[in-house]
Formats: C-alpha cells, sequence, structure tokens
C-alpha cells in the first residue's frame, strides 16, 4: 500500500490523517502552521514532512479554497508522471479550472460532506467521514484509474464516493450549504447589533446561530468564490425575508399564516 500525501492538516485534512495512519498507510504531510505538523509526528500519524518535488503517488489538499489552486500548480511542476491529486474544497468550479489550466490531468475534485463550525488541528478527530456522502468531480481529462484511486481512498475512511459535475455542485451547495451560513452570518449581525449576548439565546436560537462561529477565512473563501451561485439564493431569501416583514407590516393574518404553513410544509415532507 503507497504512501497518500496530505496538504493542510486541519479539521479536515488532520482528520483524514488520522484514518489512514490507524488503517495503517503511511502519510506524508506539509502545513503552513509547523505546529500542526509537529503536532501530527509527534503523535506517529504523520511519518515526514511531504515534499511537493517528489509526492507520494496520491496526494490530498485539504487547505482553504483559495490556497487550492496554487497547490496544483505546485503539484504540476512534480517529477512524478502517474501523480493523482484531489482536494477537499466547498466549491468545485474554480478548482477543476485550475487543474485543467495546469494540465494536471491526475486531478479530480472532492469535497467531503463532514466537518463542523471548528477549525485546526485541535478540532480533528476519527471517524469524521464514515457515513458522510463524498461529492466527487471528475475534470474532464481524469483518467478513470485516477478517479478509482480517489474514490477507494474515501471509502477507505468510510465515506460514500457520489459523482457529479461541478457546476451543479456549486448551485446545489449555494443553496443547502452556502445560504444556511449566511444566515446564520447576518442572523449573529443582527442579535450582536441589538446589543443581544449569546447567552441569552433559548434552544431556538442556539440551534439556528450554531453557524456563526464557523471560521472567517475559510468562508470568505467559498463565499467570494461560488458568488455567482450564491448571489441568486440570498435573492429569494431576501425576498422571503421581504414578504414576512410586509404581512406583518400590514397585519396580514392570511398571508403571514401561509407564510409559516408552507416553510412548515417543506420541512416536514409529504403527509
Ligand atoms: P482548517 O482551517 O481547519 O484547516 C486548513 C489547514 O490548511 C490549516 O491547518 C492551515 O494552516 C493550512 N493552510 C492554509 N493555507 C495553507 C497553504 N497555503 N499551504 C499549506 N497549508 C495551508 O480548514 P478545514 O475545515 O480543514 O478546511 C479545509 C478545506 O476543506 C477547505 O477548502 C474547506 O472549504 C473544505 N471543507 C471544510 C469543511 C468544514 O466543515 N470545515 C467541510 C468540507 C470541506
Amino acid at each position: 500500500v503507497s504512501d497518500v500525501g496530505i496538504v493542510g492538516l486541519g479539521l479536515i485534512g488532520g482528520s483524514l490523517a488520522r484514518d489512514l495512519a490507524a488503517a495503517g498507510r503511511r502519510v506524508v504531510a506539509t502545513d503552513r502552521s509547523g505546529a500542526a505538523v509537529a503536532q501530527a509526528r509527534g503523535k506517529g500519524i504523520v511519518a515526514t514532512e511531504l515534499d511537493p518535488d517528489e509526492p507520494p503517488p496520491l496526494v490530498v489538499l485539504a487547505v482553504p479554497v483559495r490556497a487550492t489552486p496554487d497547490w496544483i500548480r505546485r503539484l504540476a511542476g512534480s517529477t512524478r508522471p502517474d501523480l493523482v491529486v484531489t482536494d477537499t474544497g466547498s466549491t468545485k468550479r474554480s478548482i477543476l479550472d485550475a487543474a485543467r489550466g495546469a494540465g494536471l490531468d491526475g486531478f479530480v475534485g472532492s469535497h467531503p460532506v463532514a466537518g463542523s463550525h471548528e477549525s485546526g488541528w485541535d478540532a480533528s478527530r476519527t471517524g469524521l467521514f464514515r457515513g458522510a456522502d463524498v461529492w466527487i468531480c471528475p475534470g474532464r481529462d481524469s483518467a478513470p484509474g485516477s478517479i478509482d484511486a480517489v474514490e477507494r481512498l474515501w471509502r477507505d475512511v468510510g465515506g460514500r464516493p457520489r459523482r457529479i459535475d461541478a457546476g451543479e455542485h456549486d448551485r446545489l451547495l449555494a443553496r443547502c450549504s452556502h445560504l444556511p451560513q449566511l444566515v446564520a452570518t447576518a442572523l449573529g449581525t443582527a442579535l450582536s447589533r441589538l446589543g443581544l449576548p449569546p447567552e441569552a439565546l433559548g434552544p431556538g436560537g442556539r440551534d439556528t446561530t450554531r453557524l456563526a462561529a464557523s471560521d472567517a477565512a475559510m468562508w470568505t473563501d467559498i463565499l467570494l468564490d461560488n458568488a455567482d451561485e450564491v448571489r441568486p439564493a440570498i435573492e429569494a431569501l431576501a425576498d422571503a425575508l421581504e414578504e414576512l416583514d410586509s404581512a406583518i407590516t400590514d397585519g396580514d393574518e392570511q398571508r403571514l399564516r401561509a407564510l409559516l404553513a408552507g416553510a412548515r410544509e417543506w420541512k416536514a415532507g409529504p403527509s
């Protein structure tokens, strides 16, 4: 069984390193933070520092979305002709474009639907990917062997690979992940401006603001990278808020009740 390389030992890369090491794979890794590498090496999870000029046959990029293209270009210049590279980024179009631009034919995009609002090596843990869907976006020129190698890697840590087109992925994620993050951030902003401390929240308020604690740098990358898909989703939300506002302003009981009931039906599913 060959070595696996990981770039970025935060929540996602660190968790992957832990599971792969536990499964007996030799992990070589690097991170901008020397402390993360030192801790992973100290625990015997990472064997040695990854050398981008001489990478192992399979490398996973688990760095922020906008740091990923630089690493793609760096690895495209390595001496290994059969190199397979994947990533974990929450958006896919720009990353696949970067791989095509760099001529990295062995690139296959991945996005594990697992994680939390915590970040960094200290937040990493074993079993993070068990039972999780993992979106797989092959490039136009990806060799079947590269796709198989990437899907096998995720299955080895308990993930469930599912193939999807990059454009479809970014539209879906704008709605089911990026918009909920924006709602929590907007709610946190509004409550903070209204002078309400988080301790004042009840269970419902705590649930709906959980994502407000997400990492600001990671989300800045995701939202700017996927702006063209995120903006129509924000508009749909703004329309819904405006409708609620006008029903309340007009004292329109019927309209307000219909809006509340419509969302309730959507959430409860067909009865
Ligand atoms: P994280 O902040 O926990 O970890 C990122 C790591 O990358 C850090 O250790 C940081 O030091 C390192 N890093 C940053 N820039 C670097 C660079 N240029 N070179 C080398 N190392 C660098 O973030 P994370 O949650 O592990 O996210 C990693 C990727 O996975 C992101 O692209 C994110 O969009 C994606 N993702 C995150 C989640 C989640 O819930 N957190 C879920 C799925 C996918």
